[in-house]
């Protein structure tokens, strides 16, 4: 257990991290779903092609790269460190900062602050954390209603929907669907609106101007916060953002403890990775950035809420830490040829995609969300688009050995799987067994057409059952070897 920050027990993630059902089986279901594969191919297909011609253009990418990864080691090796100057730098410039163990205590705390106001109601700028500790459902228990002002966030809340991406959290729909929902949930819609994208944001522009010209409470999610100033930061595309950080009267951001970072100047190179990884521009469209309360500018009252839910207990394992470096741009989402067919209500957590399948075990302890590290080819994809070089095929190898050795020391005895690694350990171990069990495979060929065997007795017809195996060759390769050069391999 970490001691981090003197917390004896770090504490497990709670919330929106894990789904009903494993991955294999909503991932089956999400399959057969054409139209969903339809709108995911076509999205990430775009998103893809300009993040490419966008990173081209840059000769010192890899240099980037390099450097996000080396601030983000750095801070997470010193995190007490820099949460600690944060603390007192916000506070300094007159906002309070309250830390949560878990998304138990932050929806306590976020609840507590807005009825303090009096306020009914809320808007919020897009932010994954919130999805994350379910902070809406909290609310709404405590008959505050949330309204989420981001084009897509908002299409997923009217529709009573979830979030299937990090950055385009609507990317499972089309525009006609969603022209049916706000059709259907809107109830200042012009009923003859049609599905072009001009008309769809007209019209959330005009549903979301009443709330952002009333709401007295903004919350926001933070994608940097700068120790050395105490300074917030985020990054978004509407400008809706803008309005709930500098509208309200009071501002309540929740972030977690991940994202701070040490100096002003780190933010130079984040800001170049971040916008070329995440949307495929060259610059984002509004960068917003405060630092404590400004007396007659902006909200009066500020609040930074520093969540944990899992991520020290994340940072005490060396290699799995590397998963905190994310940035949430979603490159990795975007390249991987698993979530593109599954998209990302399979993986049962905000956290689709590869970084989901690293990031939710870890927060949620990885007994929890044990077949994620398997939603994986391990083609590589997700290490090559990852602007902070998160090595994400290492880290699903890392956790699915975690999986293995706590499943092995829950259970007395050996897993089937246990048994056939001890079984090929014992054969490799010799020369002579090894032959053996070659000379034995070859008898595999009498089960072969055309190359293939698509069907194996039990208990290999678990294999078979979705794939076909490869014929043995004629020839083993020492065999081959014997003929070709003579003597032992
Ligand atoms: S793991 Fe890397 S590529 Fe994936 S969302 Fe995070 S920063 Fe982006």
């Amino acid at each position: 257990m970490s001691t981090f920050l003197g917390i004896p027990n770090a504490p497990r993630g709670v919330g929106h991290l894990r789904g009903d059902e494993p991955f294999p089986v909503a991932a089956r279901k999400a399959l057969a779903d054409t139209q969903l594969r339809r709108n995911l191919g076509k999205a990430t297909t775009t998103i893809r092609a300009k993040r490419a011609a966008v990173v081209a253009e840059l000769p010192d990418w890899e240099e980037l790269r390099e450097a996000g990864r080396a601030i983000k080691a750095h801070t997470m090796r010193n995190l007490g460190h820099y949460l600690t100057e944060l603390e007192s730098q916000v506070t300094a410039r007159g906002g309070t900062v309250h830390w949560a163990r878990d998304a138990i205590e932050a929806n306590r705390i976020v609840v507590d602050l807005v009825r303090a106001t009096g306020a009914p109601e809320v808007v919020k700028v897009k932010s994954i954390v919130t999805d994350e500790i379910g902070l809406n459902d909290a609310l709404a228990a405590a008959g505050i209603h949330a309204y989420e002002t981001d084009l897509a966030e908002l299409i997923v809340q009217l529709g009573k929907d979830r979030p299937s991406h990090i950055l385009v959290p609507a990317i499972h729909r089309n525009r006609a669907e969603i022209r049916d929902i706000f059709l259907r949930e809107m109830g200042d819609v012009d009923p003859g609106l049609t599905d072009t994208p001009a008309a769809l944001t007209e019209a959330a522009r005009l549903h979301l101007r009443r709330a952002f010209l009333s709401a007295r409470v903004g919350i926001s999610g933070a994608n940097f916060a700068v120790a050395e100033t105490g300074t917030l930061c985020v990054l978004e595309s509407e400008g809706n953002g803008r309005m709930c950080l500098t509208l309200p009267e009071t501002l309540i951001t929740v972030m977690g403890l991940e994202k701070v970072v040490p100096a002003w100047r780190d933010l130079d190179v984040f800001m170049q990775l971040l916008p070329r990884s995440s949307t495929g521009e060259r610059m984002n469209p509004y960068t917003s950035m405060w630092t404590g309360v400004t007396p007659g500018d902006g909200p009066q009252e500020f609040h930074l809420v520093l969540l944990d839910n899992g991520r020290t207990a994340a940072l005490a394992d060396e290699t799995g830490r590397q998963a905190l470096h994310c940035i949430r741009c979603s490159a990795c989402l975007n390249v991987c040829p698993v979530y593109e067919r599954t998209g990302g209500h399979a993986y049962g957590s905000v956290y689709p995609g590869p970084i989901g399948a690293v990031l939710s075990p870890q927060l949620t302890g990885v007994e929890d969300n044990a077949s994620l590290p398997y939603a994986s080819s391990l083609c590589g994809a997700c290490y090559d688009a990852c602007p902070v070089k998160i090595d994400i095929p290492s880290l699903l190898v890392h956790l699915r050995a975690r999986h293995v050795e706590e499943v092995a020391s829950a259970h007395r005895v050996a897993s089937p799987e246990a048994i056939t690694m001890a079984a090929a350990s014992w054969v490799m171990a010799s020369p002579a067994r090894w032959a053996a069990a070659q000379r034995a495979s070859r008898l595999g060929r009498a089960l072969g057409r055309g190359g293939r065997i698509r069907r194996l007795p039990w208990p290999l017809s678990a294999w078979t059952t979705a794939r076909d195996a490869p014929e043995p060759p004629a020839q083993t390769f020492r065999q081959w070897w014997q003929a070709e050069r003579g003597g032992r391999p």
